[in-house]
């Protein structure tokens, strides 16, 4: 588990254990430090941490990523800490629930319709109203989530969305190998490997809410715009920058709305990150992740004197009555560096120059040399991250576009295995740098 960049908490002799699924290798060393849970079975992982508790009493649970959270919501319910409850998090964390949840309670958000992949996909195709993004139920990070714009695309869109599920469950747990810290592919419920959501597609510029959520009261920690059109047919993240140029009213329209779509998930207590879509019509709910913003993204925000965004979920689940510190109100943002193409990463050239643009505070590449890159649909990675502060969030914009450029990946091919046909082919001719 990750601890909070900065270690003031330490300073007040705060007593961390780290709960894994897997044994800590300094376990022995410090065994009130680490908790081998089996997050897969939440009933068991709570009554392992209901034992450990009645001898080491936990004030707090914290989880660090998308996986971790429903392990801590269930846990949090036997030893009675305020957190979600396991209901809300198994709405937010299954797409097709959350859309019944939203349906229900009049939140706007996407028509939907449940498919699978037993439906008789020419009939399917005609049903269809186009443009529509086609997705799974438990995936993240856009991973499998594709735009289709005529019945034509429908299936062979489907055909390469059944190969990612099949691969995702058969797959072993994953490792995170790409250091982003980002969720992983979680869910093996037996409907996810066969079953999708259709969705209408929803057009019109992206925002992403970073909130706080006490005793079901949302408080907007940052509203990040994303510059860059997400028009499909794949939905890789770039830009994120904050505060957002949007206007006032809009700004509270959508705080409304995301906090009128936690409610309807029952979501009560804790970080939330929301994507939504402002359509004609005002603001649509994409989806609410009970967790905090992905990677390493949180790095752009500090609040109060310095407080990075982990402490401050720390401080919040410690501190029932905690006044939530400002963001600090510089102009800040990040780059999400996507994976433009398949292969295995050689060298990464310009980092020097992308560091030394004005306003670039860090450029983190979080590939590894010759790890195997996969892009959307298939992967869910990015390369790594750029980070930016200036004056103004437009000057932000620029400093990030400009470090990028500024960057080389040089990519060898590889046997592409992802190919549905069955046979394989090399992803590219020679190696590139993109
Ligand atoms: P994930 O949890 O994998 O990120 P999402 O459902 O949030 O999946 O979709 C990822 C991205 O795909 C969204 O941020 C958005 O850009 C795009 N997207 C998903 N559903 C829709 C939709 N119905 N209309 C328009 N864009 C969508």
């Amino acid at each position: 588990m990750e601890r909070p960049e900065n270690n003031k908490l330490l300073d007040e002799a705060l007593t961390e254990t780290i709960g894994s699924e897997k044994p800590n290798t300094l376990a022995s060393l410090n065994p009130t430090g680490f908790l081998t849970l089996r997050f897969r079975d939440l009933r068991h992982a709570a009554r392992q941490a209901a034992q450990f508790a009645a001898k080491h009493p936990i004030d707090a649970v914290v989880p660090v990523d998308g996986q971790a959270v429903a392990v801590a919501a269930a846990i949090c319910e036997m030893l009675g800490l305020r957190y979600n409850s396991v209901k809300s998090i198994a709405n937010a964390q299954n797409k097709h629930h959350m859309r019944q949840v939203f349906e229900q309670a009049s939140v706007p958000s996407p028509q939907f319709r449940l498919c699978s992949l037993e439906d008789e996909p020419v009939a399917l195709a005609r049903q269809i109203d186009y443009p529509c993004v086609i997705k799974p139920l438990a995936l993240s990070g856009s991973q499998g989530v594709i735009r289709v714009n005529a019945a034509e695309e429908f299936i062979p869109a489907v055909n390469r969305l059944e190969a990612i599920l099949k691969r995702e469950h058969d797959a072993p747990p994953a490792s995170n190998t790409s250091g982003d810290g980002r969720e992983q592919s979680q869910l093996r419920s037996p409907e996810s490997p066969r079953r999708f959501l259709v969705e209408q597609f929803v057009g019109g510029p992206e925002v992403a809410l970073e909130g706080m959520l006490t005793r079901g009261e949302l408080r907007v920690l940052a509203l990040f715009d994303k510059p860059d059109p997400l028009d499909g047919p794949f939905f890789e993240e770039t830009i994120y920058l904050t505060p957002s140029r949007l206007v006032a009213q809009l700004q509270e329209e959508i705080a409304q709305c995301a906090a009128q779509a936690a409610r309807a998930l029952g979501l009560t207590e804790g970080p939330i990150h929301a994507e939504l879509r402002l359509a004609k019509d005002g603001p649509s709910v994409i989806e609410v992740n009970a967790r905090s913003i992905g990677g390493l993204c949180s790095r752009v925000l500090r609040f109060g004197t310095g407080m990075s965004l982990e402490e401050l979920i720390i401080r919040h689940a410690l501190e029932e009555d905690l006044e939530l510190p400002k963001r600090q109100s510089q102009a800040t943002g990040v780059m999400m560096i996507p994976t433009a193409r398949a292969g295995r990463l050689i060298e990464v050239r310009g980092l020097d120059e992308a560091k030394a643009v004005s306003g670039i505070e860090d450029v983190a590449i979080s590939a590894h040399l010759g790890e195997r890159l996969v892009p959307l649909p298939e992967g869910s990675r990015y390369l790594g991250f750029i980070f930016a502060k200036a004056n103004s969030p437009q000057a932000v914009e620029a400093a990030l576009r400009e470090s990028h450029s500024k960057l080389e990946f040089v990519i060898e091919p590889t046997v592409d295995r992802t190919r549905q046909d069955g046979r394989t082919s090399l992803s590219e001719r020679s190696t590139e740098a993109v």
